[in-house]
């Protein structure tokens, strides 16, 4: 979150430290550059939390998983990061369907990654719960408080927020921080390293690209160790080698394509995007039989435990039974070309609670795919 809503007072007295002691050495410079500057030699010449060893290397700081926020102790970052995890991935749900942050691989991840950063500026207190930051910032996200920053209109229009006390609340500092990036990301036409540069100047083009640079980094480290919440489900692939959401498609009941094609071989392993129950199998479909299962051909459809159902057709072999658990990852069937298909792949549906077909990318990592 931005930090130029440091009071006039405080700011002069930064300014004449300042400008006292870098008017002769630095070249021509923006204020806001020498109080950035300022702020980011105050963090790095603060010293270490009792509780942690001093990071190795400068600012950097260690990540792993189980280690968020990266500054407490481990014992509390356990627990601090048990609770944070909920609260994210209970915000990036009740984001409405077709939200930037969902399109983001690892939206999970992208997330710590920017309350990574922010915490890196130290407000916060050690035992997890939230203090104002000397700009006037709350809690892990650093939100700006509501006459100042922009978040809190967001998070006042998504009812997060009344007033800044609301702010001090861990889980409501989360779901603002989280609804104010969803926010940028549209701004920035869903450019990750753009929107967390907003998230902090709140500007997508801002020159100074080191903040954003840094989040990517914290997000890269970040991917490596939280499960993302659906699999893609072909093992090995991710492109798709047909019709995507939306398309014309002349099979189709009303031609219009309810799903995504993923690619595959005759025999590629399907599996559970994420853990759930079996509620249909559709069995006995042979190659050539176009109208076998509805011209899905073999399949499986499982109910997840958030609600939604993934639908896995055109399958060669299905390999679990009706009314069973599921665990994401676990193979289900093999990809064939049973039902209405031309070629073998899978013809994979996600719907809604209300078994109504949206669209697959809203939930895959369709970045590699031509499907948006
Ligand atoms: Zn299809």
């Amino acid at each position: 979150m931005h930090r130029k809503g440091v009071s006039s007072a405080v700011l002069g007295v930064v300014v004449s430290l300042i400008v006292g002691t870098l008017i002769l050495a630095s070249a021509p410079s923006s204020l806001e550059n020498l109080l950035k500057d300022y702020l980011k030699t105050k963090v790095e010449a603060a010293p270490p939390p009792r509780d942690r060893p001093s990071p190795s290397t400068g600012t950097t700081v260690a990540l792993g998983c189980g280690n968020f926020p990266p500054k407490l102790s481990s014992a509390q970052a356990d627990i601090q990061y048990g609770k944070y995890r909920d609260y994210i991935d209970q915000t990036i749900g009740e984001l409405p369907g077709t939200a930037p942050l969902k399109a983001v691989l690892n939206p999970h991840a992208f997330v710590a990654a920017i309350a990574t950063e922010e915490t890196s500026f130290e407000h916060y207190n050690p035992d997890g719960s939230v203090k104002r930051g000397s700009s006037g910032e709350y809690g892990i996200m650093q939100i700006m408080p509501i006459e100042i920053e922009a978040a809190g209109k967001v998070c006042k229009d998504n009812d997060i927020v009344d007033s800044n006390k609301d702010l001090e609340d861990v889980l409501k500092n989360v779901r603002c921080g989280v609804h104010y990036l969803n926010q940028k990301l549209q701004d920035c036409g869903n450019i990750l390293e753009d929107a967390a540069t907003a998230y902090n100047s709140g500007r997508c083009d801002s020159s100074d690209k080191s903040y954003g640079k840094r989040v990517i980094g914290h997000y890269e480290e970040w991917k490596k160790c939280i499960k993302q919440k659906y699999l893609w489900p072909v093992l090995f692939t991710n492109s798709v080698s047909g019709y995507c959401f939306g398309d014309r498609a002349p099979e189709s009941r009303d031609g219009i394509h309810k799903g995504i094609d993923a690619a595959g071989r005759l025999d590629d392993k399907v599996m559970a995007i994420a853990n759930g129950i079996v509620v249909t199998v559709v069995t006995g479909c042979s190659e050539g039989d176009r109208r076998c299962g509805g011209g899905l051909g073999n399949y499986i459809k499982i109910k997840h435990d958030d609600g939604l159902y993934s639908v896995y057709s055109h399958l060669s072999k299905v390999s679990v039974q009706k009314d069973k658990k599921v665990e994401q990852g676990s193979e289900i069937g093999t990809v064939g070309n049973t039902g209405y298909s031309l070629g073998a792949h899978l013809h994979f549906e996600i719907h809604d609670k209300m078994d109504t077909s949206v669209n697959p990318c809203n939930f895959l990592d369709c970045s590699a795919t031509k499907c948006r």
